[in-house]
């Protein structure tokens, strides 16, 4: 047995908990993981309060990333005491995840441990982090440079808005913030934000064109943020749309791709391949310090799982939450 989260959804209504789990009941996959730390993302707060349909089978183990030890293994590419870390692919949705101590997931979703990084560390980063350096590897292929002006981070708070402001910020790019907790603005400059806005300026209906305010931009928001996120983007900019904090609309017009040359890049995560995995892990170890991490996570323990996952649902948690699924 194994303690882990549990979502359940029947006649008895959705309900998540921590509980004893059967290692007989985890899902079929060639590797098997002893979890040490997952984390908390918007995902994850999704599935475990139930306001987004993210789980797609129940029962279900949330947790979209996890850290760990192999514990047993029939993949060619992972061997016991290897450790791993895992990001996406569905785990947490439809696969059982890593808010639980043990995991059983398939060997060509994991990669190895960053070299240079701990398995804490790694989930003080986490999917968050993983996909801020995803959308600025966006904007570089794009063509945005540091010295053509400011980059946009909208959603700053929150675990990817966090990582998109450190990661920028140490590339050379300046960096405004978009926020709806001006009180956390010298927070947000201290991860490397040069300017802070609140995020009402971005929020409501707006013009199809605005005045060319950002060379590129890294969205968490979308809906109307995104909208006019366009529209202020600079001649030929970029805006990197990674998440949908207000809503998963685009209420949008043309007239800045066909009048501006703007670009909107998508990121997705989940099913990135590999050689994209190794290089924004690669690009991040670079990147972060011990003081970065301590500044934008905090640990909770398995026990404090559910409770904090209704904080993340109501905007209440400023940066990313580690779980050590052990204690
Ligand atoms: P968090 O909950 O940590 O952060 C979201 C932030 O968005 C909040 O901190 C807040 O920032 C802002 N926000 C919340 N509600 C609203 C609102 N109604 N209107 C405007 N802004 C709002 O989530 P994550 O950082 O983990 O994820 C951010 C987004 O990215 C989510 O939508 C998530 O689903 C998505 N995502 C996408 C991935 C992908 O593969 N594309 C991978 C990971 C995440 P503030 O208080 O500063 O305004």
């Amino acid at each position: 047995m194994f303690n882990g989260i549990l979502i359940e959804k029947d006649e008895r209504g959705y309900r998540a908990g921590r509980q004893a789990l059967d290692e007989a009941h985890l899902p079929a996959g060639n590797v098997l993981v002893d979890v040490d730390y997952s984390t908390l993302n918007y995902k994850d707060g999704l599935a475990i309060t139930g306001k987004g349909p993210v789980v797609r089978s129940f029962p279900m183990v949330p947790g979209i990333d996890l850290a760990g030890v192999v514990a047993s293994s029939q993949s060619s590419a992972f061997k016991p005491g290897d450790s791993v870390l895992l990001n996406g692919w569905g785990v947490g949705e439809k696969h059982w995840g890593g808010l639980a101590q043990k995991a059983r997931l398939n060997g060509d979703w994991l990669i190895p441990l960053p070299a240079g990084l701990t398995a804490r560390q790694s989930m003080a980063i986490g999917t968050a982090g993983y996909t801020a350096m995803l959308a600025v590897i966006a904007l570089e292929k794009n063509g945005v440079t540091p010295d053509q002006g400011k980059v946009l981070v909208t959603g700053a708070n929150g675990g990817v808005g966090s990582f998109a402001i450190a990661f920028l910020a140490r590339s050379g790019f300046q960096v405004e913030a978009s926020t709806g907790r001006p009180q956390e603005a010298e927070h947000l400059r201290r991860l490397g934000a040069v300017s802070v806005i609140e995020r009402s300026l971005l929020s409501a209906p707006g013009r199809p064109l605005a005045k060319e305010q950002w060379a590129g931009a890294i969205d968490c928001v979308g809906s109307h943020t995104l909208a006019n996120v366009c529209a202020g983007l600079q001649y030929q900019g970029t805006v990197a749309a990674c998440g949908l904090a207000q809503g998963m609309d685009l209420p949008a017009s043309v007239a800045p791709f066909i009048l501006r040359g703007i670009t909107l890049a998508g990121v997705d995560s989940v099913m990135r391949p590999l050689s994209d995995r190794l290089e924004a892990w690669r690009r991040i170890t670079a990147l972060v310090d011990d003081e970065l991490l301590a500044g934008i996570s905090r640990e909770i323990g398995l026990g404090e799982v559910i409770a904090t996952a209704a904080s993340l649902m109501e905007g209440n948690v400023r940066g990313r939450i580690i779980v050590d699924v052990n204690r």
